[in-house]
């Protein structure tokens, strides 16, 4: 027993370290822009000089050095992995900003602000980690009265689709639903959505699958033989193709909200 509960960690742990080392070498660690951070922000009004902004689920930092740069703020960007934080970590000392960008390994299940600290609480293809609704439920109390959230969602974009996409992302994400949905649910959760916005096209290809082919070959070159790697390439090329297939169907939604 303690043998098998062993074997399962060390796979575990084993995979991990192929995820992040795989997502480590790309730019981003999920779908997005600098276009579509620029525009989200742009929606948010009467930051004060210097904010005290989050980054949660922060990956490499994309997003976290544009907005020190973009806001004169201090940004803390929180990532479960330290890799990804070591990396964002010596991005934003590269980009001149090392002195503004706080990268601290961190759960989002449990954040380590205090309550009303934040003047914006930034998300990027991370929330379903714990699930939309939890996401803005819980992390309302660290905002400012008047905080703003800002944060992407994979959505549904019609209210009906091919039963093949819609068995897969509902066994990826059972939380996946509808603008107006999620909508709703941000407005119980006591914000009120200032702007929502489709991410184009490119934000999923140029950005996040194309630079993954790449990738892909020279991680199977390097770890050959190997069945949780060639397990993770497989699954991160069906999505790909499984996008290029449904992109009618689902996007991601950046959603701008103000707590209430
Ligand atoms: N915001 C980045 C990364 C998105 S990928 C971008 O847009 O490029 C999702 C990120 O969430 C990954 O970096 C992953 O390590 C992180 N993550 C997953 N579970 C987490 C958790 N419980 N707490 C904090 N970060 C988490």
């Amino acid at each position: 027993m303690d043998k098998n509960n062993n074997d399962i960690q060390s796979i575990n742990e084993f995979g991990y370290s192929l995820i992040c080392e795989y997502f480590a070498s790309v730019e981003r660690q999920g779908p997005g822009s600098r276009e579509a951070t620029l525009h989200a922000l742009s929606f948010i009004e009467h930051l004060p000089e210097h904010p005290h902004i989050a980054d949660v689920g922060c990956g490499t930092g994309s997003s976290a050095v544009l907005l020190a740069k973009e806001t004169n703020g201090k940004v803390i960007a929180v990532d479960l992995f330290p890799q990804f934080v070591e990396i964002l970590n010596s991005n934003a000392r590269r980009m001149g900003v090392g002195d503004r960008v706080d990268g601290m390994v961190g759960d989002m299940a449990s954040l380590p602000f205090a309550d009303e600290e934040l003047d914006l609480l930034w998300c990027e293809g991370a929330i379903y980690n714990i699930g939309f609704e939890r996401g803005l439920r819980e992390w309302k109390r660290f905002l400012k009265p008047g905080g703003y959230i800002a944060l992407t969602e994979v959505t549904w974009l019609t209210d009906e689709r091919p039963e093949e996409i819609e068995r897969f992302w509902n066994e990826a994400y059972p939380e996946m639903d509808t603008l107006s949905r999620k909508q709703k649910q941000m407005q119980q959760e006591g914000y009120t959505v200032v702007a929502t916005f489709l991410l184009p096209d490119s934000c999923w290809t140029e950005n996040y699958y194309i630079p993954q082919q790449k990738v892909q070959k020279q991680f199977l070159e390097k770890h050959k033989g190997n069945a949780a790697a060639e397990e993770l390439v497989r699954n991160q090329r069906h999505e790909a193709r499984l996008y290029d297939k449904y992109k009618d169907y689902y996007g991601y939604v950046f959603y701008i909200g103000k707590k209430a």
